[in-house]
């Protein structure tokens, strides 16, 4: 085992992960700074972002009103006080991602192009096509790869973190072009490992975001907050799940059931189409239950219609998504009507985390979707999230300079490195049993699409709570077969089902005990939202016989919690 040393480890190399690289050594440029990815970093989700990121950037626009929207689209569960900080520094992002070579999308005076999107009452999503995250990537690796002092550990993977007196001293991570495991020694470190939306089978995500940084956080004390909020995105591609952008229904694309009808009249009757996501998504699964869908061979489906918008503009502005409908669907969107059904799309809930990013313990920040600072509260706007990884990345990786500025390097605990190689070697590499990590995996995807998915009830909530306890009992008995030192990607699954398990059971366990409906939350046997009762975050603190859940109060600056109609 060899010790690596650095000022500031980041974990993670989407778009939080990067721009805080960047960031920190804006504020230092003395700083020694490392990026840890399991992934080559133009491999993270973050280059699947679609349809934009948010900010206001036209005079007809105002952060009150892109404040206003977020706090109604989260159902009230928003703190205001990150909302409102949040708005503000969002253009800021996008002129530096323009400067560091973003191509952006123009209108024909040549601004920085905007389109509509779900829930926003402006037109304020800022795109790059349908290619949104792909180019701001690009230019933030760019941008990052610049500097002499940011150092990138491509295809590393963070196991652990160090901490000791409840400050963080370092972490360990694999190697994975040799599986040996390492140590690495850090005055500060930011989390910005993404979501964890692989513990559902229909989703759009990629087959890496597996919550590996929630579940490291959480094993270490932080608390994981608002864990029951998972966003649902009513556009998944059937049969694979790939996302198709509700920049489609923002450029005019509608959804049709069976009998040919637009049905959001009856859901979001002013909105339509372009209600939150969690409206949209219990409009398409109530139509499904109530057998208005289509059938295929895939299970039931709904309609998304952008025939109407001619290939001219199709191929204009949603390039990749013809692509996709093609490919991955069969049909040709300029033709034909793309299939379509809700997803498991984003976590609301996460590391929790302030409005500096700072967790509970010094000098551990978290950033981007893997952190809960509260901004989505129970249901997140479409192209928000890619505005929060830049604005909260930045402020990661500014807090984290300005933190290790007057701190030294802390021994390294031997002991606890010996326990996690311990661990992660014998306990999980060595293990002999007769349990499949695949087989496993694909038990709990299916369970929690069959019982923690759009509606909930308590007695599934239960039923999948035993399963995933189940599930945890079975993962000791496991056997990963090929036991090589070299990108053992079995190995590595197995590690990111060992998280997932955790944060299936979190999110089971918060489902369970928030008796109302809010946002992304639909609890058939509590259809209504208690703000008497529930206007508080849920924080799940890791302990040996399963979660145990506190509250804290939501932080409310200007607008009190009213009904919500679109
Ligand atoms: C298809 C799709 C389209 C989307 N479209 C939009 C959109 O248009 N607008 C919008 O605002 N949002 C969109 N989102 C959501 C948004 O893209 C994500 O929430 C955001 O990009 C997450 O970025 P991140 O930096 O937090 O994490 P990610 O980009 O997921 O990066 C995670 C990083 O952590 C690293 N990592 C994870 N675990 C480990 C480990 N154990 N060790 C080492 N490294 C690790 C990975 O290698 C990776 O570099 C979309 C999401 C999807 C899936």
């Amino acid at each position: 085992m060899e010790k690596y040393s650095h000022d500031i480890v980041i974990v993670g190399a989407g778009l939080a992960g990067l721009r805080a690289a960047v960031a920190a050594v804006e504020v230092n440029d003395k700083l020694d700074i490392a990026v840890i990815s399991k992934l080559h970093p133009l491999r993270s989700h973050s280059v699947c972002a679609q349809g934009g990121t948010a900010a206001v950037m036209r005079d007809k626009d105002s952060f009150e009103l892109h404040a206003w929207d977020t706090v109604k689209g989260a159902d009230y569960l928003a703190d205001q006080d990150v909302v409102e900080f949040f708005v503000q520094r969002a253009p800021r992002e996008i002129v530096k991602m323009d400067h560091y070579g973003c191509p952006w999308s123009r209108t024909p005076d040549g601004k920085i192009d905007q389109r509509p999107f779900g829930g926003h009452s402006y037109p304020r999503a800022c795109f790059a096509a349908d290619m949104t995250g792909f180019h701001e990537m690009h230019a933030l690796y760019g941008k990052a790869t610049s500097y002499d002092k940011v150092k990138f550990y491509d295809e590393w993977f963070a196991t652990s973190l160090l901490v000791e007196n409840n400050t963080i001293v370092g972490l360990t991570a694999i190697d994975l072009k040799t599986g040996e495991m390492h140590a690495f020694q850090a005055k500060a470190v930011i989390i910005a490992t993404g979501g964890h939306e692989r513990i559902y089978e229909f989703t759009t995500f990629s087959h890496t975001t597996t919550g590996d940084g929630m579940a490291m956080a959480y094993r270490v004390g932080v608390p994981l907050e608002d864990m029951e909020f998972v966003q649902f995105h009513p556009t998944g591609l059937v049969p694979s799940g790939v996302l198709i952008t509700e920049g489609a229904r923002g450029e005019g694309g509608y959804l049709l059931n069976a009998n040919g009808e637009r049905f959001m009249k009856r859901y979001a009757p002013e909105k339509m189409e372009l209600a939150p996501r969690d409206v949209v998504s219990r409009a398409e699964q109530t139509e499904i239950l109530e057998g208005r869908a289509f059938t295929g061979p895939y299970g039931p489906y709904i309609a998304l219609d952008l025939r109407h918008l001619g290939e001219e503009k199709i191929n204009e502005r949603l390039p990749l998504i013809r692509d996709v409908a093609i490919k991955l669907g069969g049909v040709d969107p300029v033709k034909e009507v793309i299939p379509i059904r809700p997803a498991a799309h984003y976590s609301m809930g996460g590391i929790k985390a302030n409005i500096r990013t700072e967790t509970p313990i010094s000098g551990l920040y978290a950033a981007g979707e893997c952190s809960c600072l509260s901004l989505h509260g129970a249901n997140r706007l479409g192209t928000n999230s890619t505005a929060e990884c830049l604005v909260f990345g930045a402020v990661a990786g500014e807090e984290a300079a300005k933190y290790v500025a007057s701190k030294s390097f802390k021994e390294m605990p031997h002991e606890k490195i010996a326990a996690e190689e311990k661990r992660v070697f014998d306990e999980v590499l060595g293990s002999e049993g007769g349990e499949s990590v695949p087989a496993l995996r694909d038990e709990m995807r299916r369970l929690m699409n069959a019982k923690a998915w759009i509606y909930r009830k308590g007695d599934d909530l239960e039923s999948a709570l035993k399963e995933v306890r189940e599930l945890k009992k079975r993962f000791k008995n496991i056997k990963v077969e090929d036991k090589g030192k070299a990108f053992n990607t079995g190995f590595t699954a197995a590690l990111q089902l060992d998280f997932m398990l955790d944060l299936a059971e979190v999110t089971v366990v918060s489902a369970l005990a928030r008796t109302e409906s809010r946002g992304a939350h639909s609890r058939l046997d509590y259809p209504k939202r208690d703000d008497e009762k529930w206007l508080v975050h849920t924080l799940a603190y890791y302990t040996t016989d399963g979660p145990k859940l506190e509250y804290q109060p939501v932080t409310i600056t200007k607008w009190q919690p009213a009904a919500r109609k679109y």
